[in-house]
């Protein structure tokens, strides 16, 4: 008798679907067997879909209380307006903003997300009461200050201390220095002998814009990936966001470094940054995840949104129908992810966490000939029925069992006023 019991639904494993029962024990996958299993709670029914669940590796999960605030703007105006509201941002706000991020995600099959913001004691506290998983960090910049780098660096290391492993493992807790724009190099080589001191890893964003390259090239004399290699920053152990001004030597150092890449391909083309070469990353053999970023530039927390415009824009990018095909971005959506911050997760095997979205065929599912085709081009997020994390089902039939939805809907439109 297994905890949960998922039975004759289409199962992706190993890139392709299959009909297969599965068992789930504690927070892992037990089993994969063609014969049916018992559980104390079982699914079953041939319409259901079952992929591994979502991990969104690059967000600032509050950053919904900022949705909607700074809109059709670039990145250097949109961070001016950002940046005033975000002053406003109190625990409270981060706590509920947070909570509405893993509203949406949890409703669109994410398990869990990596997150680098303010206030982290509060999204750490809505990642343990909601049931999901996380890589957290505080973000960290010195802009220049010594006092301020020795804050900001007692700030992050007091975080991963407090919450590293936090219920029941759920929590990762890493060092997250914003950007090289934000951060200098002094600044950033300490983070890095720390962080490798730790054991830990750490998260940043890096050549977002192309102000951003000129910008670090007038102040440094090289590129910001260029910078980052020759201060020791980049090894395995390092995931930056973003990528998308970079050349063909920089993207040869990621290579070499095995530095993992987070894709966020709605915000950057929302913020008219630019579209990143995820093609040739992944002919290259980087490591490339997908992620939404922020709601304040994307604007939404949907993973199947993120692949479709993902693939899309890589099409368009190189006049290629072929260039990053509906496999490629969901194993960035999936295991790419978790292998990026070096989790086990994003696949449907035995001794695998159990992440696991359990999807119904919406009409556009119809005809199945590959349901792969049908999550990546065409569903919308509301196929996703159950989510289950850890071995914890944290939604049933749509509805979120481990808080109350509308209590969090209630609160965000009560903070309104106060952040604008
Ligand atoms: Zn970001």
């Amino acid at each position: 008798m297994h905890s949960i019991a998922i039975n004759d639904a289409h199962c992706y494993i190993s890139g392709k679907f299959t009909k297969a029962c599965v068992g789930i024990d504690g927070s892992s996958i037990t089993r994969i067997s063609k014969e049916k299993l018992e559980g104390e709670i079982t699914f079953s029914g041939e319409d259901l879909i079952l992929i591994p669940a979502f991990f969104n590796a690059h967000t600032h999960a509050a950053m919904t209380l900022l949705r909607g605030i700074a809109e059709d703007l670039e990145l250097s105006s949109w961070l001016k307006n950002v940046w005033r509201v975000e002053r406003k941002l109190g625990k409270k706000e981060i706590y509920w903003g947070t909570m509405l991020g893993i509203v949406e995600m949890i409703k669109s099959g994410i398990a869990g997300f990596s997150d680098l913001y303010i206030h982290m004691d509060e999204v750490a506290r809505a990642v343990g009461e909601s049931g999901v998983k996380a890589v957290l960090c505080y973000g960290m910049a010195d802009r220049g200050d010594q006092e301020k780098a020795k804050k900001e660096l007692e700030i992050g290391e007091k975080f991963i201390k407090d919450w590293n492993n936090a219920y029941e493992g759920r929590i990762k807790a890493i060092y997250g220095p914003h950007a090289p724009y934000t951060c200098t190099p002094e600044f950033l080589e300490i983070v890095k002998e720390r962080a490798d001191e730790l054991n830990t890893m750490s998260h940043i964003h890096v050549s977002e814009t192309e102000w951003e390259v000129n910008e670090i090239k007038s102040r440094y004399g090289k590129t910001p990936i260029r910078l980052l290699d020759s201060i020791g920053f980049l090894d395995g152990n390092v995931v930056i966001a973003h990528a998308v001004w970079v050349d063909d030597e920089e993207l040869e150092i990621l290579r070499k470094r095995k530095v993992s890449v987070v894709h966020n391909p709605a915000s950057n083309m929302k913020l008219s940054s630019g579209i990143a070469r995820v093609r040739e990353m992944i002919e290259m053999g980087i490591n490339v995840a997908l992620g939404t970023d922020g709601a304040a530039s994307n604007n939404s927390y949907n993973m199947f949104f993120e692949m479709k415009t993902a693939s899309l824009c890589q099409k368009i990018k190189y006049m290629r129908a072929d260039a990053v095909r509906a496999e490629d971005v969901f194993r960035m959506a999936t295991e790419n992810a978790y292998s990026a911050y070096g989790m086990k997760g994003g696949k449907i095997e035995e001794g695998y966490p159990a992440d696991i979205a359990i999807l119904s065929k919406s009409a556009s599912f119809h005809p199945a000939y590959n349901p792969l085709y049908s999550i990546v081009y065409s569903a919308s997020g509301e196929e996703v029925q159950h989510l289950i994390v850890n071995g914890q089902i944290v939604m049933e039939d749509r509805e979120i069992l481990t808080f109350d939805e509308e209590k969090v809907l209630r609160k965000v439109e009560s903070l309104k006023e106060e952040i604008t």
